[in-house]
């Protein structure tokens, strides 16, 4: 089993008379550097100027240029889009590193397929909380926190997993726990599990199932309810009391259904279609794909995303969630879960 280090594990002193820069005001940023301030650590911001600019200044805190922030920072945590990280990283970033300076990421993906090549005199780590921003800044406020793993990737000056670990405690993290892990592990598995499970498997099932319904002459409002809704109802179950605390709360007949249909839906040759998705992730195909696709503009990307949003269950939905005024109340506070 893999150990997992709490609070009482980590000497955070390794982070005093230290500056951390954290680039980026979004999901992960605005919590991080919210966390961090209150737990005593001196950060500043490195973002251009625009709405997270402004955002940030209201919050009453220090905002410099990218170029600015990573200067003045010993320790500088990448929390801008993936996408972009590559060209801001060696424009205004790599620039600035001194030795033993410590260079963060809270995904792996651009070091680990080489988009950014750091020098060797600093350390690289990973940072990476497994939940959306607005529920790190959340539990942390609520005295609770959301798991993260760490991975070292450079260590320059002995003591970067220390390091790790300190800020790992400060956004809340080892109230509920760190792993260790690798920079190699964590882009492969997150990956994946938003491929196959998480994003890409579940909308899929969600959409495969609406429409087998509506085709079948059944009103898209049931359907919708049916195959999209309760879902939610039926992670919470699971994230609550795995997939047995599930079975025990839902009817004989749905865990009756549950036997015997769910090896008819997710077949063998599902697996191995779940085989080849990690393999292209394991062999860099996914990765330069979506490289390529960045570098010409995303066509592929946005003509998926028009059409796709022009389905009928998303002018269903739209309807139905207009009705239910707390639900979108309530996934206002999550916008951008699902990116990581
Ligand atoms: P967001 O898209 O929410 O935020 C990106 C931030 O970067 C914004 O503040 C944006 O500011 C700023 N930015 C964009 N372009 C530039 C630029 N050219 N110069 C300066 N600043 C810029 O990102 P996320 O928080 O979702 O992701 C950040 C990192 O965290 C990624 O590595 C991601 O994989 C990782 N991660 C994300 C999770 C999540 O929950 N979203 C979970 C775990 C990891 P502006 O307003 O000016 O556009
Ligand atoms: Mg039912
Ligand atoms: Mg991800």
């Amino acid at each position: 089993m893999a150990k997992v280090f709490y609070n009482g594990d980590v000497n955070e002193g390794v982070l005093q008379n230290k500056t951390v820069a954290v680039v980026g005001y979004g999901s992960q940023g605005h919590a991080h550097a919210q966390n961090l301030r209150e737990s005593g650590v001196d950060v500043v911001i490195g973002l251009r100027q625009g709405k997270s600019w402004d955002k940030a200044k209201e919050d009453g805190f220090t905002v410099l240029s990218v170029k600015d922030a990573s200067e003045k920072a010993d320790v500088i945590m990448i929390l801008l889009p993936d996408e972009y990280q590559p060209t801001i990283y060696k424009n205004e970033i790599e620039p600035q590193l001194k030795e033993g300076k410590a260079l963060v990421f809270a995904h792996g993906f651009n070091i680990h397929f080489n988009q950014i090549v750091p020098p060797s005199n600093v350390d690289v780590f990973m940072v990476a909380p497994k939940g959306p921003g607005h529920i790190v800044r959340r539990t942390y406020e609520d005295g609770a926190g959301v798991p993260a793993l760490i991975a070292v990737y450079q260590d320059a000056t002995g003591s970067a997993k220390d390091t790790a670990l300190a800020y790992a405690k400060q956004i809340g993290a080892a109230r509920a726990g760190v792993l260790e892990t690798t920079f190699q592990e964590e882009t492969e598995t997150d990956l994946f599990g938003e491929q196959a499970v998480l994003c890409g498997g579940t909308s899929a099932l969600v959409k495969a199932g609406f429409e087998t319904l509506v085709e079948a002459g059944y009103q898209p409002e049931v359907a919708y309810f049916e195959c999209l809704h309760e879902l939610k109802l039926i992670v919470d179950l699971m994230y609550e009391g795995g997939l047995a605390g599930m079975r025990y709360s839902i009817s004989d007949t749905a865990q009756w259904g549950d036997f015997q249909a769910g090896p008819r839906i997710v077949t063998e040759d599902t697996k191995q279609a779940m085989r080849d998705v990690l393999t292209d992730i394991q062999t860099g195909r996914f990765a330069k794909g979506w490289i390529l696709e960045n570098q010409a503009n995303r066509p592929e990307f946005n003509a998926t995303n028009d059409r796709e949003n022009n389905h009928l269950i998303e002018e269903v939905g739209k309807e139905l969630r207009g009705m239910m005024p707390f639900v979108n109340k309530q996934s206002k506070g999550v916008v951008g879960s699902a990116k990581n």
